[in-house]
């Protein structure tokens, strides 16, 4: 079956045809370990999951490189203001390799917990400055950069190609009002491909052009290359990322190279909070542990980021999750209860919906609609054919099936202590004693359990 995606360089679903027959080389733009990554950033993270999962399930091998941003790129995506890294270094009083080193642990646990498979690279910009230099200089040599008093800068009007993945036209850039004036550069969005340092600046590296730092672009453009090799296949990111840095990795890497280099650009819509914006000023850029801390697990979040196809928008609220987690035990339930079942499913019917599935997951991505297809399937007779097809189709969901049974509750363990105040209150009840009944059945409810009366005496739960 074939794989269809959708390129936002040609601005249409096409037939995916890898350069290397049964192999996948693909470069998604990774975190700034400035501070822990939001919901919002992590969607963008289970896209990329969700990619390499679809092309593993359609059998190819796919190298996964994400790069770790730990060198201070800017506050915008412009070249000026504060450097994101040492900002945060001042306010905690700790070094930019501290902080870098502290947020990548914490951004590999959310991507664990999530059950995000582990790029495999995950090369740091700060152990590949050497290749990011070599290819300022390489662009200096062939006449698409030059120098300023501070920093070496693209030339964007000597890239005849630059706007093509984004749209955006030089001329109506020139005369915007948006676009901040640098004396230095000379168009308004030539950008900084290594930036000259002020001796206090905390990260910087000695280079042709003096003690600096390199710009965030060139550094996905010198680690792609370095790991994936001159053209590769697929590049990925937020749809944030195409009119600035997308946009600037192809006029760098086109030039230095001297052809294409990436052949299908895919991106991740935004996030949403309650239908706005996710800022930190308005206290809703919640990570994996806020989620947590509301009583949300890591796959009830997977699960409703399942839910809406990577190019639309999610709109997160709490009655979503909310939601999510009660379709996900629902889920978990129905899933258990075709595991438990020894009757068999007819081949054809199961090749069916197996059918109906890849069509889904093989058109763009649309994992809503293959969630579909698993909920129809799961309405079956219970059957262990069913169970075992769901397991299949989790190599792309990644929601655990495998482990339903975790789900099943497990015989209630009375303590004796719990055990003796039910029996107390069975004798009080014999005795019509209703008052001391009562009183003992609050004392356990206060340490957590209910008792049902049953026609033989009673029977402890634990209280929901
Ligand atoms: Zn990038």
């Amino acid at each position: 079956m074939q794989l269809k995606v959708y390129n936002t360089l040609t601005r249409k679903k096409e037939v995916f045809q890898p350069i290397k027959a049964g192999q996948v080389g693909m470069y998604s733009c990774g975190p700034t370990v400035y501070k822990p990554a939001h919901i919002g950033n992590l969607r963008a993270y289970v896209f990329m999951d969700e990619l390499r999962r679809i092309l593993e399930y359609n059998g190819y091998k796919v190298k996964s490189v994400m790069n770790i941003t730990d060198v201070g790129h800017l506050v915008s995506d412009g070249d000026d203001g504060e450097d994101k890294m040492s900002k945060s270094a001042v306010a905690t009083g700790k070094t930019p390799l501290q902080i870098a080193e502290e947020i990548t642990a914490r951004f590999m646990q959310d991507v664990d917990a999530l059950n995000i498979k582990r790029p495999t690279l995950c090369p740091k910009a700060t152990d590949n400055i050497a290749e990011m230099i070599a290819v300022v200089k390489a662009l200096l040599d062939k006449g698409y950069a030059y120098q300023t008093e501070d920093g070496i800068y693209f030339s964007v009007e000597k890239f005849a190609g630059y706007g093509k993945l984004s749209g955006v036209k030089l001329e109506d850039q020139k005369h915007g009002a948006r676009v901040e004036v640098n004396s230095f550069k000379r168009h308004p969005i030539d950008f900084a491909l290594w930036k000259k340092a002020a001796p206090n600046h905390l990260q910087q590296w000695d280079s042709p052009w003096g003690m600096g730092f390199p710009g965030w672009h060139i550094e996905c453009t010198a680690m792609s290359r370095k790991y994936l090799g001159e053209t590769f296949d697929i590049h990925t990111g937020g749809v944030d990322h195409i009119p600035i840095h997308h946009e600037n990795e192809i006029a760098q890497a086109e030039c230095w190279l001297g052809h294409k280099a990436v052949n299908y650009w895919m991106h991740c819509e935004f996030m949403l909070i309650d239908g706005g914006k996710m800022s930190k000023s308005l206290g809703n850029d919640y990570t994996v542990a806020d989620v947590a801390a509301r009583g949300y697990t890591p796959m009830e979040l997977r699960y409703l980021y399942l839910n809406v196809q990577y190019r639309q928008k999610l709109n997160f609220t709490w009655a979503a999750m909310e939601a999510a987690k009660s379709a996900y035990s629902k889920l978990c339930n129905l899933l258990l209860a075709h595991k438990n079942s020894n009757v068999q499913t007819d081949r054809e019917v199961l090749d069916g919906y197996r059918q109906k599935f890849e069509e889904a997951i093989n058109d763009d991505l649309n994992v809503p609609l293959a969630m579909g297809v698993l909920w129809t399937m799961l309405k079956l007779p219970k059957s262990n054919d069913v169970y075992k097809l769901a397991l299949e189709f989790d190599k792309v969901f990644a929601l655990d099936f495998d482990k339903v049974k975790e789900v099943e509750s497990p015989a209630l363990v009375i303590p004796e202590d719990i055990k003796a105040i039910a029996e107390q209150r069975l004798q009080a009840r014999k005795e019509k004693n209703w008052a001391e009944s009562d009183r003992l059945r609050d004392e356990l409810a206060q340490k957590g359990y209910a008792v049902k009366d049953t026609p033989n005496g009673y029977e402890l739960v634990l209280k929901q």
